[in-house]
């Protein structure tokens, strides 16, 4: 997943219902008008842009893609730690306090 090449789209693809606030619009009564938008946070602001029907299936794949993606990432982090976490160990493991212990070992 990582190395794949497919586009990566960040955010989420959601319902929104709103009134139109034309007069006698059954929308205020309830049956209310919805629209697909995407909705993803930019520099830590949650930004929503509208998604005409043509492009939605292409928007839910991509999203989907970029979802994944973090998804085979935070594997792969974690792993790199679990790998750094051994390594440290075998180091701590394998090095010497002193160099005369050491060597006075070698003799004997
Ligand atoms: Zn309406």
């Amino acid at each position: 997943m990582l190395l794949e090449r497919s586009v990566l789209l960040k955010g989420t693809l959601i319902e929104v219902e709103r009134t139109c606030g034309k007069p006698g619009c059954k929308c205020p009564r309830g049956e209310k008008h919805t629209c697909r938008q995407l909705s993803a946070s930019v520099e830590g602001k949650t930004r929503t842009w509208n998604v005409p029907g043509r492009y939605l299936a292409r928007v839910k794949r991509l999203t989907d893609n970029y979802r994944r993606f973090r998804r085979a990432r935070a594997a792969w982090v974690r792993l790199n730690a679990q790998m750094l976490e051994a390594i440290n160990e075998m180091e701590g493991a394998r090095t010497v306090p002193d160099f005369r212990d050491e060597c006075r070992r070698e003799e004997g």
